[in-house]
Order: structure tokens, then sequence, then C-alpha cells
């Protein structure tokens, strides 16, 4: 038995499927999770001290490679002066400035410790903001797993979502407004049939929880138009794409300007971080100024802020957009072109240090097509990777990520991988 095969075992039985968070436990690709003793730069160190080139990445936090030197020096220094104060702290300060230099369009910005909290209580502040009940979001659109918004498709445009999960009140459910994600008819459709009731439309710029997906011209737009002419809030849940695709997120690539913005992942440079922002007069009510209630422990955590402060800071200095551009680039040619070669089709979204691959001729705008992805062939092409060393999200619907740290050796590697694996399906 393998060491992570033990503690698999281990796990299962104290851990509700070994794992704290769901798709770690490789039920949509088969067989059994391998445990990671280490990280350092773009590779993971199994539990029986093999080395993977990962294209996870965390989930995404890791653009700069794992366990980067900078960070790390910044937790320990932060560390030498102490864990967590319970009052305001100065690495809170200068995280809020160098969150409002990246990305105008937050005024002013909470902390909190993940990407749930984040969407969840902007979600709220629009609410209590626009006093209304109704959400808009977008099938395959994944914004934590918090109630209003862990809903996925109604059966067509103008369906009440069905809650994902057990355990979430219908009543809930019916507050959350489904629609295919690039249908601006759907918007509009679902805007004249609740006149003043929707707070807030909530979408992934680039959605990238169900593979990548990207918007169809002017989509992105016409939902800045459509909330503004009906008093509703555009939230942009970047906390994927946020800092990854530029230093202002997709709304500096796409030129729009959200009312509030849901950050994560890259902010925390690797520790439990999340923060929410927008207009200050929206921002201005919530506690201890307005009657919207949100508040947190650990929000803050000189740690963690300190290790966020420290990924911004090296992404200010380096800029590594275009770079990772390029390699996004090698990966999406390497692929594309082994699918060619072996007549297997296939399409292969990439924008900057994100990718997918889904096998399917039909081309992915939204969730309906997303699921058209052979996904018992991602399985096989999935193993037939990590049997090499190359490490790649284990489902077919998520999204991979590039880091600096795979430049050279690393990602040349991979492809050889990728393409070997796709000669062999
Ligand atoms: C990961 C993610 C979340 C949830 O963040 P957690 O830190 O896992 O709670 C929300 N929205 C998007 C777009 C994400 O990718």
């Amino acid at each position: 038995m393998s060491a992570s095969d033990e503690l698999f075992a281990r796990a299962l039985k104290r851990i509700p499927g070994g794992v704290n968070s769901p798709v770690r436990a490789f039920r949509s690709v088969g067989g059994t999770p391998f445990f990671t003793k280490a990280a350092r730069g773009a590779t993971l160190i199994t539990a029986e001290g093999r080395e993977l080139i990962d294209f996870v990445c965390t989930w995404g936090p890791a653009i700069h490679g794992h366990n980067h030197p900078r960070i790390k020096e910044a937790i320990a220094a932060a560390l030498e002066e102490g864990t967590s104060f319970g009052t305001p702290n100065p690495y809170e300060v200068r995280m809020a400035e160098l969150i409002h230099d990246f990305v105008p369009s937050i005024g002013k910005v909470r902390m909190c410790n993940s990407g749930t909290e984040a969407t969840m209580s902007a979600i709220r502040l629009a609410r209590g903001f626009t006093k209304r009940d109704k959400i808009i979001k977008f099938s395959g659109c994944y914004h934590g797993h918090s109630d209003s918004v862990l809903i996925k498709a109604g059966s067509g445009a103008m369906t009440h979502g069905h809650p994902d999960s057990a355990g979430i009140p219908e009543a809930f459910a019916r507050e959350t407004v489904v629609l295919p994600f690039n249908d601006a008819a759907a918007v509009d459709a679902a805007f004249a049939a609740n006149p003043g009731g929707i707070a807030a439309v909530i979408v992934e710029p680039y959605p990238a929880n169900v593979g990548l997906i990207l918007p169809a011209p002017g989509f992105l737009a016409h939902l800045r138009r459509s909330c503004s002419s009906n008093g509703a809030l555009l939230i942009f849940d970047e906390v994927m794409t946020g800092f990854r695709l530029a230093k202002g997120g997709v709304q500096e690539i796409e030129k729009i300007a959200p009312d509030l913005t849901a950050l994560g992942k890259i902010i925390g440079g690797g520790l439990p971080v999340g923060a929410f922002g927008g207009r200050g007069e929206i921002m201005d009510q919530i506690a201890p100024l307005g009657p919207v209630y949100q508040a947190g422990t650990l929000s803050g955590n000189p740690l963690a802020m300190a290790a966020g402060i420290a990924a911004l800071e090296l992404l200010d200095e380096t800029l590594p957009y275009e770079r990772l551009d390029a390699l996004g680039r090698q990966v999406r040619g390497a692929l594309s072109g082994a699918c060619r070669a072996k007549g297997l089709d296939a399409q292969v979204p990439q924008v900057g240090s994100m990718f997918c691959i889904f096998f399917t001729s039909a081309p992915v705008r939204d969730y309906a097509s997303a699921l058209t992805g052979d996904a018992k062939l991602f399985a096989r092409f999935f193993h037939g990777c990590l049997d090499e060393g190359v490490y790649l999200p284990p489902s077919a619907y998520e999204t991979a990520f590039i880091s600096t740290a795979h430049e050279g050796a690393a990602i040349d590697r991979a492809c050889e991988v990728m393409e070997s694996a796709i000669r062999r399906l």
C-alpha cells in the first residue's frame, strides 16, 4: 500500500469522504487521491516522494509558484510579531490601499477569510443597499457554497433555481434567478419579469468553474447596462480571475466597472483570505457604519495579510501577464495540435494562465454546451498525464492554472506529457 493510500484509508474513517473539499476526492476521474507533503515552484511532492508538475496551483492562488521565497519570508517576518491581534493592524491598511491601486472600482474594501464569504457578503450588501431580494446568477458559475448561489441551471431562462444541495430551503432558492451565460435576451426577460425586484446580477466574468468559458462580445457590457438601467448592482466574482489575468482582473481587460467585486485565492498568497469591495457609498452600508452586518474573528489576519501583500507586490514588480499568456498559448497549441493529429474533436479555451480541454466538437459558450464534453475521455486523459508526472484538475469541468514557476523545463516537459497522453487515448 502506498503512503497516500494508507493516509486515505485513515482519512476515510474520520473525515467525510476523506477530504475537506469534495473535488479533491477524485470522484469524477476515478481512483484515489494522492496526498501532498510539500510543494515548491511548479512541483508537488507526494507522500511517497513522487514529483508532479502541478497545474492546479492550489486552485488558483499559487500564481508565483508554490512556497515562493518572498511570500515565505513575509509570513516568517509577520510571525515574529504575533499570529492574530483582534484589533486593527497596519497590514490591513496597506492591503486595502494595494487593492484600490490594482482594482480602481474598489473604493473601499472589507477583508474576510474565503471566496465564499466574499460573495455571500457582497450579495447581502447588494440586497441591503437596494432593499430588494432577488439576485440573478448564471448556470455553471460558482460563487462559493453559500445558500443563495449554490444553484445551477433552471430548465429555461425564466425558471427559478432549484438548490444544488440538500439543506437549502426552496424558499431561499426562489430568490435566485438562474440564467444561461452569454444569453442577453434571457437577462432582459428576467429584468422585465421582476420589475424593481432584482438586487444584483452576480457573474464570473470569465466563468472558470465549469471548465473555462469566455463571454461573447458585448455580453458583459450588456450586463453593465441592464443593471444600471434597472437599479440593480453588478457584482463581478473575480475570486479566480482577480490578479490572475491582469493586475485589475477581467474588469481591467474588458473595461467594465462593476459596483462590487469579490476577491480571494491569489489575494491570500496561499493563506485563507477573501475580500469584497466597491463604491464607497455602497460599502459604507456595512457595519459599523451601516445596517448590513458582516464580521470575522480572524478577518485581516496579520499572517494572511503579509502573505497576500507579498503576492500582490510581487505581481506589481514582475508584471508576469505576458509571460504567463505565452505559456498558456504554448499549452493550448500542444493540446489542440495533438487532438488534431489524432482526429479527436476538442475545444481548448485559454486566456492568459488559465486553460482547459473539452472533448467535444461543439463550441462551448455556456453550461449546457460545457456538459457536452466527454468526461470519461477526460478521465483517461487525466490519468494518462498523472501517470507520467503531470497533475491536472481532477475533473472535466475545472480550469487548469499556470504559474511563473512553470516557465522553462516544466512547461516543455508538461506539454510533451499531455501530447503523449492524447496520442494514447
Ligand atoms: C473558488 C471560488 C469561490 C469560492 O472561494 P473559496 O475560497 O473556495 O470559498 C468563489 N467564486 C469563484 C469564482 C471561485 O473560483
